[in-house]
C-alpha cells in the first residue's frame, strides 16, 4: 500500500487481532464458496502481526475448528491442553487452594497459548486465501460521505510535535470501502468515535475496563509444566478492589504471569504494575519464577462491562467486532473465542451484503441477530450482571453473584448499572484508605531479579516511537487539567499508567506539571479510560510504533 493515494476496496478491516483475522479468513472462504471475487484489506498498526497482541492466554479452542475446517487442529500453534486448573486464594504470604472451581472458571478442555503466535498463524492462513494484510499502518480517521462511513485514512507521517509538515512529510492513505469493519480491540480509538457519532451506546450500560499487566518468564525445568493453570484471588487486592492473577504453564519451560485489576478502584495512587510486582512476592507465585529470567513485559486493558455494555454492532457501511464491541465473558476472562465468533458472523453478514451490493443498516442488522443466536449470547447473557455486582467490593459482589447463579443471571435487582471507571477514583482529600506505598511497604523494592520497576519492565516490551510526530496522548482541557488532575487527584496518571508515560514534574518554584513520555506507551489505553474529568484522549501514533511483543 502506497502513501499519498486513495485506495478502493470492498472490505476494510481495521485491526489484525483474532477478531479482524477471523473476519478476513471466513469472508474469503464464504466468497470462494459463492464464486465471488472481492478485495479484502486488513490494516494493522503493529510493525508485524502479533507485535501489539497481548492476552493471557487460556483459550476455548473449539471455534478454531469452525474457522479453519480444512486444517489439522494440531497444526495450530497452541501450547498445551490444560492439565491442572485451580483457583487459589492468596494472603500476603499465604495461599489456600479453593476445593471447587468458582462457577464459569473451569478451564477443562482449553489450551494455553501465546495469542501473538496464534495471530501470526492466522495471518498466514488469511494471506493464503487472498486477504491483503498491511502491517505498520495506523488508521486514525474515519471517512464519511453524506453522514455515512465510507472507509478510513491512515495517519500522516513526517510531522513535528505541533503537526507542522517536515521534509519527509507523507500524507496518509485514504482507503474507501463498501464496508468497514472495526476490529481494533479494547477501547478502539476509532470505534469509540463511531459509537459516539452514531449513538450506538444509547440505552446501554457504559463500558468498564480492567488493566492487565503481564510478564513472560523462562524458568528452570520443573518449576511448572505446560498446561498447568492457576488463577488467584485476594492479595494484593483488598476487599473493595476487583481482579485477580493468573499463572499459565507454557512449553519450553516458560510461564506467563499476570495481574488483572478492575479500573473502578478508588485510590488515586493505585498502581497496577506495582501491585503486580507485590503479587509476585507471594511464595505461591514466586516458587514458579525462582531461578528464572524475565523475557517480556506488556500491559493491556480489557472491556468487562459484559452483555449490557455491548453497543449496537452496526451502522450503515460499518460493523464492530471483538473487544471493540466489548465481547468478553467475565468471570471466565475469555475473549478470544468470542472475538473469533464475532469475526465469523461479521464475515457471514459481509458476504451477504456483498452478494446483494447492499451495505445499509437494515441488511447489516443481521449481524446483531446472528450474535444473539451464537455462543456470544450464550456465554455473556447468564453473567450479564456479574461485573457490575462487584462495583461495591468483593463481599457485596459475591452476594450478588450468588443470587445471579440461582436466577439465571438476573439477580434480585434486575439490570445493574455500570459507571465510568474514572468516576470511581477519589480525590486526595476524599480517599481515606491506607496510602498505596504503605500498603505495600517492603514489597516495592524491586530487586531486578524477580520484581522490576516500571522503566525496566518497559524495556522488556521493546517499545519504541518515532520522535517526530504529534504526541498521541492528548490532554483534553489544558486549562483545567492542573487544577483537577494534579491538585485534586495528585496526578493519578503517573500511577495508573502501565508504562511510565506520565511524570509529575515540580520545578524549583513548586510549580507542578504533568510531563508526557509518549515514547514509552504500551498502547494499553488506561489513560483514555481512567484519567479524571475526561482528562486524556489516546489515539494511534505512527504505524509500526509501540511495543514489539514476540510471544504475548
Ligand atoms: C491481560 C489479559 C489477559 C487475557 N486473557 C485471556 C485468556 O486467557 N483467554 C481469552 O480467551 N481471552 C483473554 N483475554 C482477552 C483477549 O485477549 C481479547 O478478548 C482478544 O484479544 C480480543 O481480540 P480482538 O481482535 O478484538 O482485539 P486485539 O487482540 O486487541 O487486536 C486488535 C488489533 O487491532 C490493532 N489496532 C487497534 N487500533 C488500530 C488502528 N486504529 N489502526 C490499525 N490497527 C489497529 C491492534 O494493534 C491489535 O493488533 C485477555 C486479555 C488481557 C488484556
Amino acid at each position: 500500500m502506497q502513501n499519498n493515494d486513495t485506495v478502493s476496496t470492498d472490505i476494510l478491516i481495521i485491526g489484525g487481532g483474532p477478531s479482524g483475522l477471523a473476519t478476513s479468513i471466513h469472508l474469503a472462504d464464504l466468497l470462494k464458496l459463492k464464486g465471488l471475487k472481492h478485495r479484502i484489506l486488513l490494516i494493522e498498526k503493529g510493525s508485524s502481526i502479533g507485535s501489539h497482541i497481548l492476552s493471557g492466554a487460556v483459550i476455548k479452542a473449539d471455534v478454531f475448528k469452525s474457522l479453519l475446517p480444512d486444517v489439522d487442529f494440531n497444526e495450530i500453534p497452541f501450547n498445551a491442553r490444560v492439565t491442572t486448573d485451580s483457583t487459589v486464594f492468596l494472603s500476603e504470604n499465604g495461599s489456600f487452594k479453593l476445593p471447587v472451581h468458582v462457577p464459569y472458571m473451569s478451564n477443562s478442555g482449553n489450551y494455553t497459548a501465546s495469542l501473538g503466535q496464534i495471530c501470526r498463524y492466522l495471518a498466514k492462513k488469511a494471506e493464503e486465501k487472498g486477504v491483503e494484510i498491511y502491517t505498520g499502518f495506523s488508521v486514525n480517521e474515519i471517512l464519511y460521505k453524506d453522514g455515512k462511513v465510507i472507509g478510513a485514512k491512515t495517519i500522516d507521517t513526517g510531522v513535528d510535535h505541533h503537526g507542522h509538515q517536515l521534509e519527509n512529510f507523507q500524507p496518509g492513505t485514504r482507503i474507501e470501502a463498501k464496508l468497514t469493519i472495526f476490529a481494533e480491540g479494547t477501547r478502539g480509538s476509532l470505534a469509540k468515535i463511531l459509537i459516539q457519532k452514531y449513538e450506538l451506546d444509547k440505552g446501554k450500560n457504559c463500558q468498564i475496563y480492567s488493566l492487565g499487566c503481564k510478564e513472560l518468564w523462562s524458568v528452570p525445568e520443573g518449576n511448572i509444566k505446560p498446561g498447568e493453570v492457576y488463577h488467584t484471588m485476594g492479595y494484593p487486592l483488598n476487599l473493595k478492589e476487583f481482579g485477580g492473577g493468573f499463572v499459565y504453564g507454557l512449553n519450553d519451560n516458560r510461564v506467563a504471569v499476570g495481574l488483572v485489576v478492575g479500573l473502578d478502584y478508588e485510590d488515586p495512587a493505585f498502581d497496577t504494575h506495582d501491585a503486580f510486582q507485590a503479587w509476585k512476592t507471594n511464595p505461591f507465585i514466586s516458587k514458579f519464577l525462582k531461578g528464572g529470567k524475565l523475557v517480556e513485559y506488556g500491559a493491556k486493558t480489557l472491556p468487562e462491562g459484559g452483555y449490557y455494555s455491548i453497543p449496537k454492532l452496526y451502522t450503515d457501511n460499518a460493523l464492530i467486532v471483538g473487544d471493540s464491541a466489548g465481547l468478553i465473558t467475565m468471570p471466565a476472562l475469555k475473549g478470544v473465542h468470542l472475538a473469533i465468533t464475532s469475526g465469523m458472523l461479521a464475515a457471514k453478514t459481509a458476504a451477504e451484503a456483498l452478494s446483494k451490493n447492499n451495505f445499509s443498516e437494515s441488511l447489516l442488522s443481521q449481524y446483531e441477530s446472528l450474535v444473539k443466536e451464537s455462543v456470544i449470547y450464550k456465554d455473556m447473557y447468564p453473567v450479564r450482571n456479574f461485573r457490575q455486582g462487584f462495583s461495591k467490593g468483593l463481599v457485596v459482589g459475591s452476594v450478588h453473584f450468588g443470587t445471579q447463579l440461582i436466577t439465571g443471571g438476573a439477580g434480585f435487582f434486575g439490570k445493574l448499572k455500570s459507571h465510568p471507571d474514572r468516576e470511581a477514583t477519589k480525590t486526595l482529600s476524599e480517599f481515606k484508605g491506607k496510602p498505596f506505598k504503605e500498603r505495600f511497604k517492603g514489597k516495592l523494592d524491586f530487586d531486578k531479579v524477580q520484581t522490576f520497576d516500571k522503566v525496566t519492565d518497559v524495556f522488556y516490551s521493546g517499545v519504541h516511537h518515532d520522535e517526530q510526530q504529534v504526541v498521541h496522548v492528548k490532554i483534553n482541557n489544558p486549562d483545567s487539567f492542573s487544577a483537577i488532575n494534579i491538585k485534586q487527584y495528585g496526578a493519578t496518571e503517573q500511577y495508573f499508567c502501565s508504562s511510565e508515560v506520565y511524570e509529575l514534574h515540580t520545578d524549583k518554584n513548586g510549580h507542578q506539571e504533568l510531563r508526557i513520555h509518549a515514547e514509552n506507551c504500551m498502547h494499553c489505553k488506561t489513560c483514555d479510560i481512567k484519567s479524571p474529568g475526561d482528562g486524556i484522549t489516546w489515539s494511534v501514533p505512527n504505524g509500526g510504533n509501540g511495543p514489539e511483543f514476540q510471544n504475548m
